[in-house]
């Protein structure tokens, strides 16, 4: 068995085999290599894996030493600051997969970071969550997250971590009391908080771009198919009703969460189901708008080929199973895809730079859904549907190339300081540290 088609576990035992917490990839100079001559495995899979590895600064592993879980930090491209995107509390059947969806989702960050014009590198967190973690206990959840707090100050801040999947405000609160490089933390420690609504409303701000720009004037009298109704989904089934949609059919995994959006909206034209993990009636539903927001590798050829939509425009991270793939298979369809990383950016914008200060509407985020700016959510949405069909490319093309050049302006002040951390991290042999263990008062 290969460490990659191993478990996160079995990654952990080699790891104490080798007696260290700490381990890394990084890539210096076109070349990626590993902390440990012994790890030249993990470099070698990390780098091989041409779908979602691209040239990341650093990928940065510690087992934390209460709970004795996997902790990741995954750093993709830090010319525009430092690498920023939530953290993830996930259960992985096999390393491959943690890898892979950390190192995919830190490009999709950056992309995010970069197209909404903040000066944010892209980078993504990972806790790998095992079957003894006692995730429902709020002692494990608070021993867990103040050591990933510890683990991301051992990094010098070129990741700076915020909430994602499996994580929640509370956890972001433990972050903080470890370290100051997380974001989203609660109002009342001077935070921006959940950043979900913001997300809800964006993604609707993205849906009115797109339609607009498709000649179907705006949201009034569409009919929306909705995969997921948590805590992105829910508040935007209020925000599509106050557009003036005709209606919403949505499905959920989880019965709470189904009741709360059918007792909220009860005598709206809002139907919420029921539906187990494979179930795929929800592409199957008839609609102008199929919003994925549930997880993320729900598009793939199989479902694609079932939706009965126009467009497609949700919350979710990731929702093509194969971007290089499915943006064309839903182009062929007449289907017009909204770049999730586009459609969802609001979330990071919420909380990106909250150490700033805030405001009350504060117009460094109220102007992300104000027509009369450029890089509005809704003109972005424009310009990338623009480009794609005047290049003759995908919407997923035309977003990537927009991202990606802007991605590759320098930070005005800081320029590619990030990278110079990594290089200090690996000069200074961060692998053979340990975190800083909090400081108490003798
Ligand atoms: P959430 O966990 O609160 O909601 C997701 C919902 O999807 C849950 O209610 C879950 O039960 C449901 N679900 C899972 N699998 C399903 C399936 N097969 N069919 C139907 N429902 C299913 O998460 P969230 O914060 O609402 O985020 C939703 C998505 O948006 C995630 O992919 C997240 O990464 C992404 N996102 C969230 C934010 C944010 O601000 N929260 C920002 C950007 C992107």
């Amino acid at each position: 068995m290969t460490l990659l088609s191993g478990t996160p576990a079995d990654l952990i035992t080699r790891l104490r085999a080798l007696d260290t917490r700490r381990a890394y990839v990084v890539t210096e100079n076109g070349q990626t290599r590993a902390s440990h001559p012994e790890l030249a495995e993990l470099a070698v899979a990390i780098a091989e894996n041409t779908r979602d590895y691209r040239a990341h600064e650093g990928v940065f592993l510690e087992i934390g030493n209460e709970t004795g879980a996997l902790l990741g930090a995954f750093v993709h491209k830090t010319v525009r600051g430092q690498a920023a995107g939530g953290v993830r509390y996930w259960r992985y059947d096999r390393l491959e997969h943690y890898l892979s969806d950390g190192l995919r989702l830190a490009v999709g960050m950056g992309r995010k970071n970069a197209a909404a014009g903040l000066w944010w590198g892209g980078g993504k967190g990972v806790i790998a969550r095992a079957d003894d973690h006692a995730a429902d206990d709020p002692k494990f959840r608070r021993a867990l997250f103040r050591e990933y707090g510890r683990f991301l100050s051992g990094l010098n801040g070129c990741y700076v971590s915020a909430e994602d999947a499996g994580a929640g405000p509370f956890d972001m609160a433990e972050i903080f009391t470890t370290t100051r490089y997380i974001t989203c933390v609660p109002p009342a420690v001077g935070g921006s908080g959940n950043p979900s609504f913001a997300t809800a409303r964006g993604v609707v701000a993205a849906m009115q771009g797109a339609t607009a720009e498709l000649g179907m004037t705006d949201l009034r009298g569409k009919r929306i198919v909705m995969q997921g109704i948590g805590n992105v989904g829910g508040p935007m089934v209020g925000e599509l009703l106050d557009a003036g949609v005709e209606s919403v059919v949505a499905t959920d995994i989880d019965a709470g969460r189904v009741n709360n959006v059918m007792n909220a909206y009860a005598g709206r034209s809002v139907t919420a189901r029921v539906v187990d993990g494979g179930d795929m009636s929800i592409y199957e539903e008839k609609g102008d708008i199929f919003v994925p927001n549930a997880l993320g590798g729900g598009l793939n050829p199989d479902t694609i080929a079932r939706l009965k939509v126009s467009i497609v425009c949700g919350a979710a991270n990731n929702q093509l199973l194969d971007d290089q793939r499915d943006d064309r298979l839903l182009a062929e369809r007449g289907i017009t895809y909204v770049p999730d990383f586009i459609a969802n950016r609001m979330g990071i914008v919420n909380c990106a730079n909250e150490q700033y200060g805030r405001l009350p509407n504060d117009p460094a985020i109220e102007r992300h859904f104000d027509a009369e700016w450029d890089n509005s959510v809704a003109n972005v949405v424009r310009r990338v549907l623009r480009s794609a069909k005047a290049d003759g490319i995908t919407t997923s093309q035309a977003a990537n190339r927009l991202a990606d050049e802007l991605a590759e302006q320098p930070h005005p002040i800081w320029g590619h300081r990030a990278q110079a951390i990594i290089s200090s991290l690996v000069a200074n042999h961060w692998e053979k540290g340990e975190s800083d263990p909090y400081p108490t008062q003798t």
